[in-house]
């Protein structure tokens, strides 16, 4: 009797046993084939996990699956391992983790697709074009002349030959021929003209290909750490293997792929939530049959089924788009990468401008091997700072007149002005006059923020809008705009620079698809003379001709209460400053503030984000909080204001007796930072260990307690491991 245990990719806990069909050798079958059954009357296609020999399930409820989809694995065995470690570390049904890791095609059964080419040629036969069709006749002509033509060759001997085409088809003029594609050559040796720190950089990460090694390759903005990447992924691709490149955004980070499509042609793969589902399924088929030589893609990317993966990248391994926060399966997309890569014996390669503290502190103990690009590319010299204090300042619609003079004089030459400012919207707060009460929205404990595009005030935490009132409801004095939103600053310079194109990049002023490509392409070309945006602004863009980068104002961060908000801040500052002088002219970062004597500003400004970094570890040290400790929060939600603190004040009792066995401090319930949001209380409980181990074997035995607590209760509730944000 050979036994299926079969995970449907659903929130489903656990597997499923089932008959082998009939006739099916245990031989044929492995773990990481689909197969197709029925559950409870339904068809659902799952992955079998385990081919076994017996089971629990007594004989006469077994049922057989109703057919094996695939004839070799879908899911390779060490990706299997890969998705069984996540299960475990996350706490997570090993059915949710199946179905983040496979496109929907995939999960639906459909076979992988072979990528193929497209011919067409003369069918030697058929019904001649009249003699008035004369493009007809000219492409029956080159067809005749050539034998057969692909698409690329049509589109560049022929433009617009697709109709014509479909008019010589209908004569039967022509045939239209489908074979499997040639793969693309592996890319001839390196063009690439690498610095020394470049090339060192390579060397180290190439000498250790086919083993697991953790590499940091900390760039100061602008040293050309695609370079780097570019020529591993090459060497990677002549070793027969393939390379998984992560990035943050990949409607930010448009001009990398065309950089690795330029240099590697067809063995490039995108893989990223705004693909087709179509999209999606054809990358995955391509690095599961090892068609795709790199696969450039975002988070959940590095659950791709690589046939021979070689080589992973996380590129600004930083950056928090990395941590899944909103579905239920919350994995670190880095942490993911770095794990596949033990598993797979392969090097990973971390690289940033600005490591998070996790990374540097790994670096530091030994783990990690760290490189540095210290030298920025083409010779281009590092910006110059400038701190502008505004106590005292008279400021125009928040820009004080040093950031002004230098903008005048910066437009004048010709050159490009970035303005940074993290908040989208007009104003941030609407007061009372008279009595000072500001406007809140009732669902959320957030002010509601005034946007111009529509007139009217939105919550951007719960997305309702409302009409400004004309009058407080308290004591019904007139209202007023108070604070500064991307919207305003945009108005305000179209007043003081009226010959200035000025172009907004925030998520308001993007939504329209390819409006961001718009947008940037408006920048790149030169039109623009100024940008203004909020964080999409930090990441990864290449402009020349940016000279000046004025940071409007970042104080709110400096106080935040989020352990990591001036880490973050931080990190901001010197992306966005990193966008000025990477031309030939040398650039210029000024930053507005009323702190400017804040510790921590100083250093970063003075010694640089290496010297800041360093001084935060042994803060957070002292603090208990990571890279020194591990965390995990269980966070509850409820529309009756106490249910979900109740809730979690249970769960804190029932984890006195597995928190004391596993070395595990369980901080009583705390309501979050933002109590209210959408209309639901929120609270949570914060679970903390020295090593990831105690902090899992808390969790398996503190989280069935919890479900069980929860049941009956009118809560909502998840697990978080290593929080984005906590505390
Ligand atoms: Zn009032
Ligand atoms: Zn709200």
């Amino acid at each position: 009797m050979t036994i299926l245990r079969i995970v449907i990719p659903s929130a489903l806990p656990g597997s499923l046993d089932y008959l082998a069909p009939a006739g099916a050798g245990a031989a044929a079958l492995s773990p990481g084939m689909r197969a197709a059954v029925k559950l409870g009357g339904r068809a659902c296609v799952g992955v079998i996990a385990e081919v076994a020999d017996r089971t629990e399930v007594a004989r006469e409820r077994l049922k057989p699956v109703e057919r094996v989809v695939d004839a070799a694995p879908v899911v390779p065995a060490s990706l299997l391992e890969l998705l069984q470690w996540a299960a475990r570390y996350y706490h997570q049904p090993l059915g949710g983790v199946l179905r983040t890791a496979m496109p929907l095609l995939a999960r639906r059964g459909a076979a992988p697709q072979i990528p193929q080419s497209v011919f067409w040629e003369c069918a030697g036969g058929g019904e001649a074009p009249p003699p008035r069709a004369v493009k007809q006749r000219a492409l029956l002509d080159l067809l005749q002349d050539c034998g057969r033509l692909d698409e690329a060759a049509l589109a560049r001997r022929f433009p617009g030959w697709r109709p014509v085409m479909r008019r010589l088809l209908q004569r039967r003029l022509v045939t239209r021929l489908e074979e499997p594609a040639q793969a693309a050559p592996p890319p001839r040796a390196a063009r690439h003209r690498l610095n020394r720190e470049q090339q060192e950089a390579v060397d180290a990460v190439a000498a250790g290909f086919g083993e697991f090694h953790r590499h940091l390759l900390e760039g100061v903005t602008g040293s050309g750490k695609t370079e780097v990447y570019l020529a591993l992924c090459e060497q990677a691709m002549q070793r027969g293997e393939q390379a998984l490149v992560l990035v943050p955004e990949i409607a930010l980070t448009a001009q990398t792929v065309e950089r690795f499509r330029a240099q590697l042609a067809g063995a490039v793969c995108v893989f990223h939530s705004g693909l087709t589902d179509r999209e999606r399924f054809h990358c995955w088929s391509a690095a599961l049959s090892g068609d795709a030589g790199v696969v450039i893609g975002t988070r959940s990317a590095v659950f791709l089924p690589f046939k021979r993966l070689g080589l992973a990248v996380v590129d600004e391994e930083h950056d928090a788009s990395y941590k899944q926060s909103e579905s239920s399966f919350r994995y670190h997309a880095r942490d993911v990468a770095i794990k596949r890569a033990q598993i797979g014996a392969l090097p990973v390669v971390l690289g940033s401008a600005t490591p998070s503290l996790e990374s540097l502190h790994n670096a530091l103990q030994g783990r990690y091997a760290r490189r540095h690009l210290t030298r920025r590319a083409a010779g281009a010299a590092p910006p110059r700072w400038r701190v502008i204090d505004l106590r005292g300042s008279r400021l125009e619609d928040g820009l004080s007149p040093p950031l002004l003079a230098a903008m005048r004089e910066r437009l004048a030459a010709r050159e490009q002005v970035l303005l940074f400012l993290n908040r989208r919207g007009y104003a941030p707060v609407m007061l009372c006059r008279d009595c000072g009460a500001a406007l809140s929205c009732g669902r959320c404990d957030a002010r509601l923020v005034y946007h111009l595009c529509d007139g009217r005030l939105h919550c951007h935490h719960c997305g309702v809008s409302q009409r400004p009132p004309d009058a407080c409801s308290g004591c019904g004095g007139g209202m007023r705009l108070v604070g500064l939103g991307t919207e305003k600053v945009e108005r305000h310079l179209a007043q003081l620079f009226p010959e200035t194109d000025i172009v907004r990049i925030d998520t308001d002023a993007v939504r329209r698809k390819n409006e961001l490509q718009r947008r940037l392409e408006r920048v790149r070309s030169g039109d623009a003379g100024i940008v203004l945006g909020t964080q999409m602004l930090t990441k990864g863009h290449h402009f020349p001709a940016m000279t000046l980068v004025g940071i409007v104002n970042a104080d709110q961060s400096l106080f935040a209460a989020d352990f990591r908000a001036i880490e973050r801040l931080g990190q901001l500052i010197v992306q966005v400053g990193g966008r000025a002088g990477r031309g030939a002219a040398a650039g210029e970062v000024m930053l507005q503030t009323h702190h400017p004597h804040h510790p921590q500003l100083q250093v970063l400004l003075k010694s640089g984000y290496g010297a800041f970094a360093l001084q935060l570890l042994p803060q957070r040290e002292a603090a208990q909080l990571p890279p020194y400790r591990h965390l995990a929060v269980i966070r509850a939600r409820s529309a009756a204001g106490a249910e979900a603190a109740a809730f979690l004040d249970l769960v804190h009792r029932a984890s006195q007796e597995c928190a004391r066995r596993h070395a595990t401090q369980v901080f009583p319930p705390a309501p979050m930072m933002m109590e209210k949001k959408a209309g639901h209380y929120r609270a949570q409980l914060l679970l903390s260990a020295a090593d990831a181990h105690s902090l899992n074997a808390c969790l398996a035995a503190l989280l069935p307690a919890a479900a069980r607590l929860a049941r009956g209760r009118k809560v909502r509730w998840h697990l978080d491991v290593d929080p984005g944000e906590a505390v």
